[in-house]
């Protein structure tokens, strides 16, 4: 019997640094950025869209390697199945079977073909950690019933008046020249979202099972990237010491094999993060209002103020990620409400 297979799930709403914190969890000895490996299946095997290597994912050596292993001829089909088994209008049902302490996902003949994946990866890889980013909260939960995984949540928050407004920029799926768009959500859809995937992170994990669960605010982590880095690798279980850190605040990136995200995942050499505060100017008092109405209940939460630069909710204003795993309820996550991302051609603003 094989060792279960450690995965470093990355949970949360979108827009919210899961590409940059997969890419830069990859750089370390013993853990592999696999990306949002829910979109293995449609957008790797059935469109063979780029790898993180630059490749269609069908000619990367590494997929080529795993894809032999799987029922890549049903990709199609698997895809399809995902798709219909992780639908938003199942998210009562699934919370129902997760209080009841069942299985909140129910079991699918598919599973089989999503255990072999994983453990595809972790033998061609050899790595002691796989980072998938896929954010959405019933995919992580299907994946933690899966056998032979060992998963740990990473809950990656940012101020949804953020998110929301990255998400309306025009970005390539994957990169400038990609004529097919990334998302983009009106600013109250993007809201409801938000709430929506961060509640039902903290329900599914955060209330439940504290010890393998760490949140971290985005804010945060572009205040503080060495170390807020190094505790989320320890989490996950590898090296602390061995990140790409050149500076507190410049990594240098090394090509990955991620399927899926940002299109920022594609990007290598020395990359410097700090802030995108373009949101605080940019975003218009109609849709800052907009969006801070509809989360009231997390911006609470997550410690966000509530006005634009006023200070977050009483207790709010200390480090996130301090070396325990966030405990949920008002302000576990802390920290300093600051942008994402950078200015310039290093922005890291999504997923
Ligand atoms: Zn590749």
């Amino acid at each position: 019997m094989n060792p279960p297979v450690r995965v470093l799930y990355l949970a949360g709403s979108g827009r919210s640094g899961s590409t940059l914190v997969t890419t830069v969890l990859g750089q370390y000895p013993g853990a592999f950025a696999a990306g949002e490996l829910r979109y293995l299946w449609q957008r790797g095997e059935v469109e063979n869209r780029p790898c993180g290597c630059g490749r269609p994912l069908r000619d990367c050596p590494l997929w080529r390697a795993v894809a032999r292993e799987l029922p890549v001829e049903r990709a199609a089909t698997i895809a399809a199945g995902l798709r219909g088994r992780l639908r938003m209008r199942g998210l009562p049902a699934l919370l129902r079977r997760h209080r009841r302490g069942v299985r909140p996902v129910p079991a699918h003949p598919d599973d089989a073909a999503l255990a072999d994946l994983y453990a595809a990866v972790a033998r061609h890889t050899g790595a002691r950690v796989v980072v998938d980013s896929s954010k959405l909260p019933p995919y992580g939960a299907l994946v933690g019933a899966l056998p032979g995984i060992d998963l740990r949540v990473l809950h990656l928050v940012r101020d949804p008046r953020a998110t929301a407004f990255s998400w309306r920029r025009r970005r390539g799926l994957d990169g400038d020249t990609d004529p097919e768009l990334m998302s983009r959500p009106p600013a109250w859809k993007a809201a409801l979202l938000w709430l929506v995937w961060n509640t039902v992170t903290v329900r599914l994990w955060g209330d439940r099972a504290p010890e393998g669960y760490l949140r971290v605010r985005y804010e945060d982590l572009t205040a503080d990237p060495e170390p807020t880095l190094r505790r989320i690798a320890a989490f996950a279980g590898v090296d602390p010491d061995g990140g790409p850190f050149t500076g507190p605040a410049t990594v240098r990136l090394t090509p990955t094999h991620s399927v899926a995200g940002n299109p920022s995942r594609h990007r290598t050499g020395p990359v410097p993060i700090t802030a995108d505060v373009q949101w605080r100017r940019d975003l218009s008092r109609g849709s800052y209002a907009l969006v801070t109405a509809l989360t009231a209940a997390g911006l609470r939460r997550f410690g966000y103020p509530w006005r634009r630069g006023g200070p977050g909710p009483a207790g709010a204003d200390r480090p996130a990620g301090d070396g325990r795993p966030a405990q949920g309820g008002p302000a576990a996550a802390g920290g300093r409400p600051v942008g994402v991302g950078r200015s310039g051609p290093a922005r890291h603003e999504e997923g």
